[in-house]
């Protein structure tokens, strides 16, 4: 729905520090690591990766900013972008925050009509060299198959087929949206319309991102 997207435009303004699950299991791919060997297959069927390395994957990211908070750098605290994805995910990362004194402020949800979705997902392209992301139609390179910053090649991502892409969606109906309860349930859930342009989608987050850090400090 845009998540990457808007979560590497607010990461840097909010000061907080992107935790993007997948980008770090195609890291893992990249490197041709055993775990990368495993998520790699798994990505491109679409599924979910298992919680346990999703999990290890996400401590070890906030020991990193806990370390970095310590000597006083760093950033005020994490932007998940892809996770949880589950509700054992949920319930670890709850676990987590709250042996480190912290806690989830906001979760925000980026609501696109479904036949958008899949036209996003078919038609998205990124650089095989840094990582950019493009769209055939709605966001096109200057020149085609070609990365406008770096001259690399773009390619489609293997879960943007269709195939991968209906599987995504079902698993995502199937484990992913009971998340919307739970953290509805603990009054930190914010839907923000994701039908319009990316900067209006920008704005939508911040505010309500604003709004979760007041409510925070009112409520201590
Ligand atoms: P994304 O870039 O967020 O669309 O994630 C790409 C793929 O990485 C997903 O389809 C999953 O296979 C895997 N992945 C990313 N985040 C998670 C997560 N929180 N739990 C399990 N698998 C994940």
């Amino acid at each position: 729905s845009g998540k990457g997207t808007q979560a590497e435009r607010l990461a840097p303004r909010l000061r907080l520090m992107p935790i993007a699950t997948g980008n770090l299991f195609r890291e893992a791919v990249k490197a041709g690591t055993p775990l990368g060997r495993e998520a790699k297959a798994i990505m491109d069927r679409g599924e979910l990766a298992p919680d346990g390395i999703t999990i290890a994957l996400v401590e070890e990211k906030l020991d990193e900013l806990a370390a970095q908070q310590a000597l006083g750098e760093g950033a005020r605290g994490a932007l998940f972008d892809g996770f949880p994805r589950t509700i054992a995910q949920a319930e670890a990362l709850e676990t987590a925050l709250a042996r480190r004194g912290q806690r989830v402020d906001a979760v925000v949800v980026i609501d696109v009509p479904r036949q958008q979705l899949i036209e996003r997902l078919a038609g998205r392209r990124v650089c095989a060299s840094c990582g950019l992301v493009y769209h055939v139609a709605f966001n096109p390179p200057k020149r085609v198959g070609i990365c406008d910053v770096c001259g690399g090649e773009l390619v489609q991502r293997a879960d943007d087929t269709p195939e991968a892409v209906a599987r995504r969606l079902d698993t995502y109906d199937a484990v992913t949206a009971p998340l919307l309860d739970f953290y509805a349930q603990r009054g930190v859930l914010t839907h923000v319309d994701g039908d319009r342009p990316i900067e209006e989608v920008t704005e939508a987050i911040a505010a309500a991102a604003d709004r979760a850090v007041a409510d925070g400090q009112r409520a201590g």
